[in-house]
């Protein structure tokens, strides 16, 4: 699909904004996530109060924004954005990820974040593919929330291997030590921004490590949560 602005992207009608992306209709229709946890994101009883995994075992964060399940038409488009390499829909999908941090602030009383971080790739990743997706919509996300986008605040100091063929034991040692924080962090409230949250490994290793450095908070912000 080729970008055509003023138009959206999924049912080509004109848009009422030159920027909207998607139109009202188009958006309406999204597939709505079942009631899931303000907290880990998963599908959850009530989408009020943390589930029962997080009150077991609470993630190292403290609220999790996404706005679908990883299932079309958005994960279709998260794939043109990734590699197809379709930049033009960052602004859209950025949107999108608006759109569901005003209602979560609206209904579940988020914070606004003073720093917003996108998880980073590892250098050779990033060089390869020429952007990183996670950048291109975390610096929109913060310019809407009037937040300040810290773009090396957080670096990846080694490339991690392959996640989805490990244990989740394995994934989080295989994390260890692959982020470096940039920045100082104490007493600060802050959004890490990925496109696809799936075992939540990765953010979960970015939240410790901004915990540790005496984060306020940390909400993680993205398009689609899944397992
Ligand atoms: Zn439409
Ligand atoms: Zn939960």
């Amino acid at each position: 699909m080729l970008p055509m602005p003023g138009c959206c992207w999924l049912c080509l009608m004109p848009t009422a904004l030159h920027q909207q992306g998607i139109c009202s209709l188009c958006y309406r229709q999204l597939p709505a996530s079942p009631s899931s946890c303000p907290r880990c994101g998963l599908p959850a009883a009530s989408g009020d109060v943390d589930c029962g995994r997080c009150l077991l075992r609470p993630p190292p964060w403290q609220a999790l924004v996404a706005v679908t399940n990883y299932q079309p038409p958005l994960s279709l488009l998260v794939r043109q954005f990734k590699f197809q390499q379709i930049t033009a829909l960052s602004v859209m999908l950025a949107r999108l990820i608006l759109l569901s941090w005003l209602q979560q602030r609206r209904t579940r009383q988020l914070v606004r974040p003073e720093i917003v971080l996108a998880v980073p790739l590892h250098q050779r990743r990033a060089w390869r593919r020429g952007f990183n997706q996670a950048d291109l919509l975390a610096r929109k996300l913060a310019y809407w929330i009037g937040s300040d986008y810290s773009a090396q605040g957080l670096r990846r100091v080694r490339a991690a291997d392959l996640q989805h063929q490990l244990s989740a034991r394995a994934r989080r040692k295989n994390l260890r030590g692959a982020f470096k924080l940039e920045i100082a962090v104490a007493g600060r409230h802050i959004a890490v921004v990925d496109d696809v949250v799936t075992t939540g490994s990765t953010v979960a290793e970015i939240s410790r490590l901004l915990q540790a450095a005496g984060a306020a908070s940390v909400q993680i912000c993205c398009l689609c949560r899944t397992l």
